[in-house]
Order: structure tokens, then sequence, then C-alpha cells
């Protein structure tokens, strides 16, 4: 069981910054987050645009913001949870909670925040009937650890810079012993130069290209063996492998968050305005998750109302304790 004082659900700009704020206050935080990387919307869908409207910051690309946000909130340790998706919340006698994921980690602490953004991203999954039977039995959606492919024979599909880019890294590492990347058509989405390298890499041997193919079934004993790959004009054809890993996008769901017992309104979380609390009290939720009359899905009204969720929480940490707003430029930043 991971002990916190404030579990926060999403690890997206909104979840870091309250990190920080919390921090000041001398609260913990623990985050989880089904991605296997921080950051949310700007690391998974756009880390290299950059934004214009971060107060202090002309121009910040998205990737070098959630860099900054995580060097702030270090000097508090925060706990990270990732790859995991946080599938139930049970409140306890005394009114703290626990959180659990899908993965079966427990997360305990008197305050929960909701920093779900968008929900979770799941993945976009190739259209193969059997295909759930070999979920973590040789299907995996997402690369978190590229060792855990070390020595295996690995089958990736996509056309996109995930596919690419992943192919790449395992085959010039040599972390694979085999890579094969089957796309079905014969041009890529990927950066021009991603594509180069994966072509390079083909033409040296390391990737088998098979492109203008799917893969249409996948058959094993229990565990993945092989999969059948679909070539527009060769037909069917076996192909032995450890791993098949369908990388083709990630797409937002609000997920187990709709089921927990909070007022939902167009797909978002309701939340009285003066601390951003949900309406079952120590639960709050902060950044686009939420809503209320004039809500603006913006990474700075989020960074606000993780600020203000952390003045209320700490009310109900510390009821006995008076807290006074204290200046950064006064008493520095004292981490933990
Ligand atoms: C292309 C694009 C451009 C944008 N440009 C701007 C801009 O210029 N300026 C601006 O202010 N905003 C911009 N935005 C919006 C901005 O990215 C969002 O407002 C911001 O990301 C919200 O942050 P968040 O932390 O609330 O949520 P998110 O960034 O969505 O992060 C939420 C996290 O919660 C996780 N999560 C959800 N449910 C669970 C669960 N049950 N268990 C575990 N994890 C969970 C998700 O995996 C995700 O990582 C842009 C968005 C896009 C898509």
């Amino acid at each position: 069981m991971i002990e916190t004082d404030i579990i926060i659900i999403g690890a997206g700009p909104v979840g870091l910054f309250t990190v920080f704020e919390a921090g000041l206050l001398k609260l913990r935080c623990h985050l989880i987050d089904s991605l296997p990387q921080p950051g949310g919307q700007c690391s998974e869908i756009y880390p290299k645009k950059p934004i214009y409207d971060i107060p202090g910051f002309p121009s910040v690309l998205a990737g070098d913001l959630i860099d900054g946000l995580m060097e702030q909130a270090a000097p508090f340790k925060p706990g990270f949870t990732l790859g995991e998706a946080a599938v139930t919340i049970d409140k306890q006698e005394d009114g703290s909670f626990i959180v659990t994921t899908d993965k079966g980690t427990q997360h305990h602490a008197p305050i929960v925040m909701i920093a779900g953004g968008l929900g979770v991203f799941e993945p976009r999954k190739p259209p193969i009937d059997n295909i759930v039977d070999f979920e973590d039995k040789g299907v995996n959606y997402i690369i978190k650890d590229p060792e855990f492919y070390r020595g295996k024979r690995c089958v990736l599909a996509g056309g996109g810079d995930s596919a690419l880019d992943w192919s790449i890294f395992l085959a010039e590492k040599g972390i694979a012993s085999e890579v094969a990347l089957v796309h079905r058509s014969a041009s890529f989405r990927g950066h021009l130069d991603s594509v180069q390298k994966v072509i390079d890499l083909a033409e040296a041997g390391k990737i088998k290209l098979i492109t203008e193919a799917e893969v249409v079934g996948l058959e094993g004993n229990g565990t993945l063996e092989r999969v059948v790959i679909n070539h527009q004009k060769e037909g069917d054809f076996v192909k032995e492998t450890d791993y098949f890993i369908p990388l083709f996008g990630l797409k937002p769901s609000l997920g187990p968050i709709a089921d927990w017992g909070f007022e939902i309104e167009k797909g978002a979380i309701r939340v009285d305005t003066r601390d951003y609390s949900t309406n079952i009290k120590g639960i709050y939720a902060i950044g686009d998750v939420n809503t209320y009359e004039g809500k603006l899905k913006l990474i700075l009204c989020g960074f606000h109302e993780g600020t203000i969720a952390v003045q209320s929480a700490f009310a109900i940490i510390h009821p006995e304790k008076k807290n006074v707003l204290k200046y950064t430029t006064v008493n520095g930043v004292q981490g933990f």
C-alpha cells in the first residue's frame, strides 16, 4: 500500500504543478497515470509544438514545459505509478480513500485530486477477433520498457512516428533479436528522417519491412507464437514471433472516472468553483477533467485550480492548523 497525503490521478501538466503547490504546504503527492510517461496531452499528443499562452514564457515547447514542471516538482519528491490506470476509489470509514489500479497497485490518502484531463488514453486496437486473448501474453499496445524485448522476436505495426521510432530503437540498439514492421500502406505518416532510417535499417537487414500488408490473425497456445499477415498482392503468410506490438495511436475516453459517483456534465466532472471540490468530500477535480460555468480547458486555468484545491485539502488534512499564505520569494522552496 502506497501511503501519501494526496493521490493525484493524472500526471499531466496540471497534476504535476499541483505537486509543487501541495509541497509548499508540506503535503506529499503520489501521481498515477495510465501512460508510461508524465506530461498528459503535452507529452503524448504535441511534445514538439510551441505553446504561446503560458505566463512568462512567450513560447515554450510542450515537452519542455513538462520537463520544467518535473524539475519544479522534484524537491517535493513525488511518487509515480505510471503505465497503470486508476480503476477504483474506495472511501474508508475514516473518510480517507484507497485508489486501486488495473494492475492491482493500491494507494491510500486522505485526499484524491482527479487531474485526468480527457481521461484514459486507450490504444486503438487492430480489428483481430482474438486479440484480447493475447493481451499481455504476447500482444502489447505500448512499449513501457524496451529492455523487456531484449533477445525477443518482435512484429510491430503502424505507420506513424511511434511505430517507426520504436522499430528503429529496438533494431538499432540490437535489443530485439528480430524486428519486423508491418504497415498497410507503402508510405508512412511519420517524420521523413525516421522513414529514411527505417528504410536504411531494412536495407542493412536489421528491420524486416513488410508494407502493403496487415496482421490479420494471431496464433499460439496460451501465449503468442505466430502472426498471420495478409499482403495485398501475395495473400496470407505466417510469421513466427514472440511479440506483436500494434502502435496505432491512443484515443482518450473518460474511462473509469465516469463510474466513481461524480456529477458528470458533458463528459466532465462538475465542481464547486470555491475550491474545485467534487460532490464527494475529500475528492477534487482540476484541469481539463472538470467543468463549471465559464470553464476554459487551458493549462494556466488548471494551474490555478490545483493551487486553490490544495489550500482546501490542507484544511481537511490539518483541521487544527491555520494556513497562512507565504510567498516563495520570502520562504524559498523547502523540499522534503
Ligand atoms: C494539440 C493541442 C494543442 C494544445 N495547445 C494548448 C495551448 O496552446 N495552450 C493551452 O493552455 N492548452 C493547450 N492545449 C490543451 C492542454 O494540453 C490541456 O488543457 C492540458 O493538457 C490539460 O492538462 P491536464 O493535466 O488537466 O490533463 P491531461 O494533459 O489530459 O493529462 C491527464 C492525464 O490523466 C491520465 N488519466 C486519465 N484518467 C486516468 C485514470 N483513470 N488513471 C490513470 N491516469 C489517468 C491521462 O493518461 C493523462 O496523462 C492543447 C491541446 C492539444 C491536444
